[in-house]
């Protein structure tokens, strides 16, 4: 796949000019985005964009990642997806090549010209995939007597399933949003 691992800002200008800022725009796709709840398809195109800033220890990463994750829905056990935005703001220290790639707390590292994001994206996409994802807010579930989906109509048990209460509830944390 062409677009694969194509998360990498050149900072050779960077690196020679404290102070100045470059801007980046990226896309690409990445493996092994899964919870067992929720996860980015290996297909799914990855967008990463924002400014690369040459400060004091570092490079200075901030922008945002957008994808779409895909899942299983908590109540009805169809799909779920939905849209992830991810702010990002992160430090990358520099290591001599050769050196030890490692991950301090908050920090990346890189080494020579280039800084690939690819871990760093990893990383927050797995922290803001859903652990408890729904197709839609206002999911009717499953019957809890004959496990027929409610969504695609009434089942006739005579238990009803839905509090009212819960959804209006539902329909508050919506709105918060
Ligand atoms: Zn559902
Ligand atoms: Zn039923």
């Amino acid at each position: 796949m062409s677009f694969k691992h194509s998360f990498i800002i050149g900072v050779t200008r960077l690196r020679k000019e404290p102070g100045s800022v470059a801007s980046f725009d990226l896309s690409g796709q990445l493996s092994d985005l899964k919870l067992s709840s929720s996860y980015v398809e290996e297909v799914e195109l990855i967008e990463v964009d924002g400014i690369a800033e040459s400060v004091h220890g570092g490079i200075l990463v901030t922008g945002r990642i957008m994808t779409t994750w895909k899942g299983e829905c908590r109540r009805c056990l169809g799909l779920a997806s939905g849209i992830m935005e991810i702010p990002v703001r992160e430090l990358y220290e520099r290591v001599e090549s050769g050196a030890d790639v490692f991950s301090e707390g908050d920090t990346y590292t890189y080494s020579g010209d280039v800084i690939d994001l690819s871990e760093m994206v990893k990383d927050q996409v797995l922290l803001d995939l859903p652990l408890a994802p729904l197709c839609t807010e206002e999911c009717k579930g499953l019957c809890a007597s004959c496990g027929a989906e409610l969504n695609t109509g009434l089942c006739g048990c005579d238990n009803q399933p839905i509090d009212l209460r819960w959804g209006a509830l539902d329909v508050l944390t919506d709105e918060d949003r």
